[in-house]
């Protein structure tokens, strides 16, 4: 950079500019922030379920829960029901919590695969959020530790924008209304200041470029380059439609069902439900697939179905010059996992921890930023193929393509140390540990090849009553708790 920086111009006032606005003000208060959005172009206003990180993004803001969720009409999130997605009919929770030990003779999967009795049930039913969600239970006490599960939420991000917003102007970012129509370049290659369609400059040393799919600066201004993912993640559009709430109970989980050409998201909010069907354009047409969206409504539409078009992948460098790139500017995978908010928050936690308030970053702090979130899409760029690569569906083009496409290396090799010797790999910078790659191995019905032998060392009868146990332990613990809506209720009503 030519300059120090002081001066931060977050680009954007959706989910992504907010939150950076809102994280800067807070961790350089010596800085100056101004935040540049169009109330005439408006924000994507999608993203309604999140990764259990948000809460600890939560925490560092100083944000209470009850204020935040009665703000945006947020709910509790345990993880995903997937539905349909290895054969229809079929369905399994990945949720954010402990499945026993992963390896040697107390590995839990291990055992229930080696006792191979019926009468347990699904490994699900060893999980205790698993059960929560499926039951339609929640409460949060203690520690993690204590809980054994991690939680997330669903939000209205129309009201999460605003409720950042607010956040941020307090602690005194500067919001300018206005149309950016050119980001003339410095000699040194990076942006010298934004000209907006009133003639006004904004000036800055740091440009923080959250404008959403139209990637106005790292994307138009410097043309960075765009990775495709496409031929590993086909899906390139989503119809969008929030509906009446069913009269059913309050899910503390997404939903996630697999359709013809695509998946549908159930997302329950407290006054609403939140739908939408993401799908490939190759393979089905947008009126089908609206027709397709209609038909999973639990409730009456509130709005005419919205159409979004975007491309898997992301910016080759997130970081170039005085800019950096969060959010959908610097690259979207599918909402499968719900982990583009994810992706803005882990790139605001590297970005604090680099960034010196007047001091330039050196070109080694830029090139780890880069490395770090080229592989952190990645990893979960692999994730995510792992949930269409294990069908056995055959019954439309797109599941049969997906089932024979040929994989990343990287997802290769890790599919080749679990079925060879049931080991759950994990590389640098993945965003889904070793717990959550099982409840996808399993969910599918993806086992290793042959069993660890040292399970043997725990007497078959011991094994059987120990995930009996555990079962019925759980099941009695659930069956204490209050429902969702109960526990939301009471939280909000504090
Ligand atoms: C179908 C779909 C479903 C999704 N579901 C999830 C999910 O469940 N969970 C999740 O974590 N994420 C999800 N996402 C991603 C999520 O929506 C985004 O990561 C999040 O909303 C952040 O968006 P953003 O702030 O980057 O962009 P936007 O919300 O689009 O904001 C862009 C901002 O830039 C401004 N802007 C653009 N051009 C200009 C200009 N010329 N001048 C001035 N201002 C300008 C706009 O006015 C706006 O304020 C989903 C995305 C899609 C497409």
């Amino acid at each position: 950079m030519k300059t120090a920086f002081k001066r931060i111009v977050v680009v954007g006032g959706g989910s992504a500019g907010w939150m950076a606005a809102a994280a800067f003000a807070t961790a350089f208060p010596a800085c100056s922030v101004q935040l540049v959005e169009s109330e005439e172009i408006g924000i994507v206003g999608v993203g309604e379920a999140t990764f259990p990180s948000i809460r600890h993004f939560h925490k560092l803001l100083g944000i209470d829960e009850a204020e935040f969720l009665r703000a945006t009409n947020g709910t509790y999130k345990l993880g995903i029901e997937f539905r349909d997605w290895r054969e229809r009919g079929e369905r399994y929770f990945h949720t954010f919590g402990d499945i026993g030990g992963l390896s040697g003779p107390r590995s839990l999967w291990g055992q229930y695969r080696r006792v191979g009795d019926a009468g347990l049930g699904a490994l699900d039913a060893q999980c205790l959020p698993s059960v929560m969600a499926r039951e339609g239970r929640f409460m949060s006490a203690g520690s993690e530790e204590e809980r054994q599960f991690n939680y997330a939420y669903h939000f209205d991000a129309v009201l999460y924008a605003a409720f950042l917003r607010k956040l941020a102007e307090g602690r005194g970012v500067r919001r300018i209304e206005g149309r950016i129509v050119q980001a003339p370049r410095r000699a040194d290659g990076g942006i010298g200041n934004l000209v907006l369609a009133d003639g006004r400059a904004v000036e800055g040393d740091l440009f923080v470029d959250c404008s959403g799919f139209a990637s106005l600066l790292l994307g138009r201004a410097l043309e960075e380059r765009f990775v495709d993912f496409g031929r590993w993640l086909p899906v390139d559009r989503a119809w969008a439609c929030p509906s009446e709430r069913s009269g059913t109970a309050l899910m503390p989980a997404t939903r996630c069902t697999a359709l013809e050409a695509g998946w549908a998201w159930r997302i329950p909010l407290s006054n609403r439900t939140g739908h939408g069907h993401v799908f490939a354009s190759r393979y089905i047409d947008d009126d089908k697939a609206r027709e397709q969206l209609l038909q999973q409504l639990d409730g009456a539409p509130i709005a005419e179905p919205r159409l979004l078009r975007f491309a898997a992948g992301h910016r080759e460098r997130f970081w170039v010059h005085n800019v950096v790139a969060l959010g959908l500017s610097s690259g979207f995978l599918e909402p499968l996992e719900s982990t583009s908010i994810f992706l803005v928050q882990s790139g605001l936690g590297r970005l604090i921890e680099l960034l010196m308030p007047g001091e330039r970053p050196p070109k080694e702090a830029v090139d780890a930023y880069n490395t770090g979130m080229r592989r952190q899409f990645e990893r979960i760029r692999d994730f995510i193929i792992l949930h269409y690569c294990l069908t056995s569906r055959s019954d439309s083009q797109m599941w049969r393509d997906m089932a024979s496409m040929e994989l990343p290396e990287t997802l290769a090799f890790k599919l080749h140390a679990w079925r060879e010797a049931g080991a759950l790999h994990q590389y640098d910078e993945e965003g889904f540990d070793a717990t959550s790659w099982l409840a996808i191995h399993a969910g599918m019905g993806h086992w290793p090849q042959r069993a660890d032998p040292s399970l043997l060392d725990l007497p078959h009868e011991d094994a059987l009553r120990a995930l009996r146990f555990r079962r019925d332990s759980i099941a009695a613990a659930v069956a204490a708790m209050p429902t969702h809506e109960a526990y939301l209720n009471s939280v909000l009503a504090r």
